[in-house]
């Protein structure tokens, strides 16, 4: 645990920084801190085109 930070999505004790953003364990977290910060969402947004 990182000593007096909360996870930036849901609010829980931070476990880790990652994506420039303190974060819990939980996945849909990190997936989240990682949407939010740009990089891999759109590339996630063409995969689903590319699959219809
Ligand atoms: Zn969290």
């Amino acid at each position: 645990m990182i000593d007096g930070e909360k996870c930036e999505i849901c609010g829980k004790p931070a476990k880790r920084y990652l994506f420039a953003s303190f974060l819990c364990d939980d996945e849909a977290c990190i997936e989240k801190a990682r949407e939010r910060r740009g990089g891999p969402g759109g590339h996630k947004k063409l995969k689903i085109l590319d699959g219809m």
